[in-house]
């Protein structure tokens, strides 16, 4: 079975992906639970495709493996795509949940529903040393609520309802959440891209 080692320190997110692939052909291995030191990439791209590209390619090179890196993100339509790459530091470098939900429900105020729009994205990059590297990408579509509701999941969940729901990705689960993410999509098509780069 191949091994195909995911480079992220986000447990939450590693939780995603052995919960998504499992069942399938192909192992998944947290990149820093397998090489001794495993060192930051910098963010420095101004798209999910540029920081995904980036990372995949630098762990893949600086290892000598095969990696599949992420990068995702919230953005809000009434924002201008804000907070977009910035997600995960929005309210500043100590990267807290909390305080990037706040900033976010402040600058919306007392918006409506109708200008609360907003999307999950993510783009997933696949790198084996000295190949090209491979992209795909998905969207979760929803709205921002006016506070916090449930206690799962991490990031913007407890603020984000997903069309076709009443309620928050942290109200719904794993489950539910597994089944329509954005990391979701863009893993699924990522399956197919690479059952597809296999069998040549
Ligand atoms: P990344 O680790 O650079 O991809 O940053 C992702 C950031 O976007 C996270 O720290 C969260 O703030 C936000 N984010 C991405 N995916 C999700 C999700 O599934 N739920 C909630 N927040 C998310």
């Amino acid at each position: 079975m191949k091994t195909i080692y995911v480079a992220t320190t986000n447990k939450g997110k590693i939780k995603e992906f052995e919960q998504i692939l499992s069942g399938l052909s192909i192992k998944i291995e947290s990149l820093q639970d397998h090489v001794t030191n495993m060192e930051d990439v910098e963010e420095t791209g101004v798209t999910f495709e540029e920081n995904a590209v980036l990372k995949a390619k630098t762990y893949a090179k600086r290892h000598n493996l095969p990696v599949i890196a992420d990068d995702s993100g919230l953005e809000i339509y009434a924002l201008n795509g804000e907070p977009g790459v910035y997600s995960a530091r929005y309210a500043g470098e100590e990267k807290s949940d909390d305080a990037n939900i706040e900033k976010v429900l402040t600058k919306l105020g007392e918006k409506n529903a109708d200008d609360r729009s907003a999307a999950f994205v993510c783009v997933m990059a696949y790198a084996e040393p000295g190949e090209e590297v491979l992209t795909t990408k998905g969207k979760c579509q929803g709205t921002i609520t006016n506070e916090r509701h449930g206690s799962e999941g991490f990031g913007y969940d407890p603020i984000f309802k997903p069309a076709g729901y009443d309620q928050t990705l942290a109200e719904l689960g794993s489950t539910v959440k597994n089944e329509i993410s954005h990391r979701r999509k863009a893993l699924n098509d990522m399956v197919n891209v690479l059952s597809e780069k296999v069998s040549g």
